[in-house]
C-alpha cells in the first residue's frame, strides 16, 4: 500500500478521500488554488500545497504544476476525485511518466470511453444493448436529418466528448432539428474543445440506472450493484438510490453481466460506472464514467465497503478486495445533493458565503459529505455543490423517511439552495412509492417549487422574527449607551420601553408580499405580548399573543406563543432576519418604522449579470429591435449555459460587453433605448 498520496481535487471529494487515507495510515497531500487557501480539505489533509489562481485551468486542471507538487512531496500516487483531471487519458500518462500511480484505470480506458460515440460502437461490438441512434463519423446535417427520419422523433442531440448534461438538447420533431443540433455543438465546443455530436432516441419517462463496476489488473471484474440515479434537473442527478426500486434479481443480474461486458471490452482496471437508461425490463447502454461516481455512498452504505479502499488497495496493485458472491445488498440507501441554486430560476447557480450552516445531527444511518462550512463562499469558479446529505435505511419507506427528517434539520443561510425542492421531493407520494423517471422534476416542477403554503400566515413566524429583531435592537442600544459618555442618561436606557411612554416598542416587517406594523409591550420576568394588526391570513380580527423567547439547548430560539414552546432558529443577514424552521428559510426585512414607504424598485429594467459569469455569445447589436422574451446574451457561469432575455419589446441601444469577457454580478449586460410608447 501507499505510504503517501496526493488529491488533485478539492470539495468534498478531496475530502472523502482524505478520510479514508488517513483510516488506512497513509499521509493525504491536498492541492489548493487561491480560492481555496482556508477550504476544509487543506485544514484536513496532512500538507496541503499551493497551485495557482482560482481559475481551474491554472490550478486543479494544471497537469505539470500538479505533477511536479506530487514529485516534490513525495506522493507515489494520485487520486483524481472527479470531475477536474479524473477522466483525463493525458494526465493519467502523464502520472505514469512521472513514475506515480495514476489511481483509476489505464489510459487506454479513459480513451475508449470518452467519446460516447466510440464508446456505443465499441459497446455494439460486444453485445452490450444500445437505443437506437446514429454515432457515426458524419457530422453535416443532411446526414443527421436522415438518421433522425430513420431513429423516428423526437430525438436527442449528444456531445460525444459531453459529461454533466451539458451540450444535449431536445429535438421534438424536424422542424428543430437544426437548432438543437446548433444548440448542443457550440455548447460542446465550449465545454469541452470537441464539437462531434450522436443522436438517440430520445425516450420519454425513462430510467437512469447505472451498475457499479470495479475490475483489477488480474482480470477479475465484480459488479457493486446498481443505483437509480432518475431524479435529474437539466439531466443532472439530484437525488440517488441503491438498491434501484422495484429492479428484479434477474434485471439486476443481466444489468451486473452487461456492465462487467463493458468494463472487460476496454480492460478496465479501478472503479467505474456503465450508465443506462431503462424502460420496463429493457436496458441500454449510454456511457461510461470511467472514475468514482459522486453518488457512490449509496453503494457504500448498502455494501458496507469503502470504494476509496478499494480504489488505493487496487492502484497499488492487490487483487479486488471481494468476489461476486461475497457482496450483498443489505438495505436502501438514498443520496440527495445539495446545491447552491436557484431551483425557481432555472437552477441557475447561486454565489455568496455560506453565513450559516447547521448540519443534522449525526446518527448511524446518516452521513454527509461536504466540503464547506459556515463563513465558506461558493465561487463561480467551481462546483456549486455544497453537500451530500445520504441516509440509509433497513426498507426504502425508512430510507425515505429518514431523508425527509434529516432534510428538515438542514440550515443553510447565506446563498439559495435546493434544500425544499428537496424536501418536496421526499414528500411527493410518486417519490414514495418509487415510481421514479428522469421526467419527474420537470413534469411535477408546479407542485415541487410551490413557495411554503401559508409561510405569512403563520404567527409563529411574525412573532420570532419579532422578538428577535428586539432583541438586536436592545443589544445595539446596549452597546451604544456602553460607549457613549453619559451611560444614565435617560436616551440611553437599553430598555427604550419608556421612550414610548405606556411603554411599547413598534416593529415594521416584511414577508414575502406581507408587511406588518407589531406593537411589543413588554411584561415582567422577560416575556411580552405581541399586538397583531388585522391580517386576514393570520389573525383576521388582530391579536395580541404572548410570546417569550430563549435561546435553546441548540443554541437556537425557544419560542413559548400563547403557552406552546416551538425550537426554530434566527440568523441576521445584513438588514433581513431569517428565520429558520423545518428547513425552510423565511426572510424578513426589517424596516425603520419612521421611514417613509419605499417607492418602486427603480431600474427594474437594467439588464444585468445575475452571477459572476463568462459572456459565452452576444446574440444581439446595438440598434436591433428586440421583443420581450427574445434571447440577447449567452453567460456561462458553473459549467452552465444561461440565456439572458430581453425584459420588455424594444430597441438595444447598446451591448456592454462582448464574448469571452468575464463579468461581476451586477454588471449591467445591455441598455435599452426608451422603449415605444403605448398607444392609447
Ligand atoms: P456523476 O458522478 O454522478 O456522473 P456528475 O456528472 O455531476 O455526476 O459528476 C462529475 C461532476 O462532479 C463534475 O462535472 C463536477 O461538476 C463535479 N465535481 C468535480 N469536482 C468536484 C468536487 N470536488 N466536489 C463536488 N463536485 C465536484
Ligand atoms: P452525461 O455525460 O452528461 O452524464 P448521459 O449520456 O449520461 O450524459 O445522459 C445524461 C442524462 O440525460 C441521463 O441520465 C438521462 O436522464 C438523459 N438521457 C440521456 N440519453 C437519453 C435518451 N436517449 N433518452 C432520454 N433521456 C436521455
Ligand atoms: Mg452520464
Amino acid at each position: 500500500m501507499f505510504q503517501k498520496i496526493l488529491i488533485a481535487n478539492r470539495g468534498e471529494i478531496a475530502c472523502r478521500v482524505i478520510a479514508t487515507a488517513r483510516r488506512l495510515g497513509i499521509v493525504s497531500v491536498a492541492i489548493y488554488s487561491e480560492a481555496d487557501g482556508r477550504a476544509l480539505h487543506v485544514a484536513l489533509a496532512d500538507e496541503a500545497w499551493p497551485v495557482g489562481p482560482a481559475p481551474a485551468r491554472e490550478s486543479y486542471l494544471a497537469i505539470g504544476k500538479i505533477i511536479d507538487v506530487a514529485g516534490r512531496a513525495g506522493a507515489e500516487a494520485i487520486h483524481p476525485g472527479y470531475g477536474f483531471l479524473a477522466e483525463n487519458a493525458d494526465f493519467a500518462e502523464a502520472c505514469a511518466a512521472a513514475g506515480i500511480v495514476f489511481i483509476g484505470p489505464p489510459p487506454a480506458a479513459i480513451r475508449a470511453m470518452g467519446s460516447k460515440a466510440a464508446a456505443k460502437a465499441l459497446m455494439e461490438r460486444s453485445g452490450v444493448p444500445l437505443v437506437s441512434g446514429y454515432h457515426g463519423a458524419a457530422q453535416d446535417f443532411s446526414r443527421f436529418r436522415a438518421e433522425a427520419e430513420r431513429i423516428g422523433y423526437p430525438v436527442l442531440v449528444k456531445a460525444s466528448a459531453g459529461g454533466g448534461g451539458k451540450g444535449m438538447r431536445v429535438a421534438a420533431g424536424p422542424e428543430e432539428l437544426a437548432a438543437a443540433i446548433e444548440g448542443a455543438r457550440s455548447e460542446a465546443r465550449n465545454a469541452f474543445g470537441d464539437d462531434r455530436l450522436l443522436i438517440e432516441k430520445y425516450m420519454t419517462a425513462p430510467r437512469h440506472i447505472e451498475i457499479q463496476v470495479f475490475a483489477d489488473a488480474y482480470d477479475h471484474v465484480v459488479s457493486l450493484f446498481e443505483r437509480d440515479c432518475s431524479i435529474q434537473r437539466r439531466h443532472q442527478k439530484v437525488i440517488e438510490e441503491a438498491p434501484a426500486p422495484g429492479m428484479s434479481e434477474a434485471q439486476r443480474q443481466a444489468m451486473g453481466e452487461a456492465a462487467c461486458r463493458a468494463a472487460r471490452a476496454v480492460g478496465y482496471v479501478g472503479a467505474g460506472t456503465v450508465e443506462f437508461i431503462a424502460s420496463g425490463e429493457k436496458f441500454y447502454f449510454m456511457e461510461m464514467n470511467t472514475r468514482l461516481q459522486v453518488e457512490h455512498p449509496v453503494t457504500e452504505m448498502i455494501t458496507g465497503e469503502d470504494l476509496v479502499e478499494w480504489q488505493l488497495r487496487i492502484a497499488a496493485g492487490e487483487a479486488l478486495p471481494l468476489s461476486q458472491d461475497r457482496l450483498r445488498v443489505r438495505g436502501h440507501a438514498i443520496e440527495a445533493r445539495i446545491y447552491a441554486e436557484d431551483p425557481a430560476h432555472d437552477f441557475r447557480p447561486s454565489t455568496g458565503t455560506l453565513i450559516h450552516v447547521r448540519e443534522p445531527p449525526r446518527a448511524s444511518h446518516l452521513r454527509i459529505d461536504s466540503g464547506v462550512g459556515a463563513g465558506d463562499a461558493i465561487t463561480p469558479y467551481y462546483d456549486p455543490m455544497i453537500a451530500k446529505l445520504i441516509v440509509h435505511g433497513e426498507t426504502r419507506a425508512t430510507a425515505v423517511r429518514r431523508l425527509a427528517a434529516a432534510l428538515a434539520q438542514y440550515e443553510i443561510v447565506g446563498v439559495e439552495t435546493n434544500l425544499a425542492l428537496l424536501r418536496a421531493i421526499a414528500a411527493h407520494p410518486d417519490f414514495a412509492r418509487g415510481a421514479l423517471d428522469t421526467g419527474f422534476i420537470a413534469r411535477e416542477a408546479k407542485t415541487l417549487l410551490a413557495a411554503p403554503a401559508g409561510e405569512t400566515a403563520d404567527p409563529v413566524l411574525w412573532a420570532a422574527a419579532a422578538l428577535a429583531a428586539l432583541a438586536d435592537a436592545r443589544r445595539e442600544r446596549a452597546a451604544e449607551a456602553a460607549a457613549s459618555a453619559d451611560p444614565f442618561s435617560p436616551w440611553n436606557e437599553a430598555g427604550a420601553w419608556r421612550m414610548n411612554g405606556d411603554g411599547y416598542q413598534d416593529l415594521v416587517l416584511t414577508l414575502g408580499e406581507e408587511t406588518v406594523r407589531l406593537r411589543i409591550h413588554p411584561e415582567p420576568g422577560g416575556a411580552c405580548r405581541l399586538d397583531l394588526p388585522p391580517m386576514p391570513m393570520v389573525c383576521p380580527m388582530g391579536g395580541s399573543l404572548r410570546a417569550e423567547a430563549a435561546e435553546d439547548a441548540e443554541g437556537g430560539m425557544a419560542l413559548r406563543l400563547e403557552g406552546v414552546l416551538h425550537h426554530l432558529r434566527v440568523v441576521r443577514r445584513a438588514d433581513m432576519l431569517v428565520v429558520v424552521r423545518g428547513g425552510c428559510n423565511h426572510v424578513f426585512h426589517v424596516a425603520d418604522p419612521l421611514a417613509p414607504p419605499a417607492g418602486e424598485e427603480a431600474g427594474s429594467e437594467r439588464l444585468v449579470a445575475p452571477i459572476p459569469a463568462r459572456i459565452a455569445r452576444v446574440l444581439v447589436k446595438a440598434g436591433e429591435r428586440v421583443r420581450k422574451g427574445d434571447p440577447l446574451i449567452v453567460l456561462e457561469a458553473m459549467k452552465m449555459e444561461m440565456t439572458i432575455v430581453a425584459p420588455l419589446d424594444g430597441v438595444v441601444e447598446n451591448v456592454l460587453h462582448g464574448a469571452e469577457e468575464m463579468v461581476e454580478e451586477g454588471t449591467e449586460l445591455v441598455t435599452f433605448a426608451a422603449p415605444p410608447r403605448k398607444s392609447c
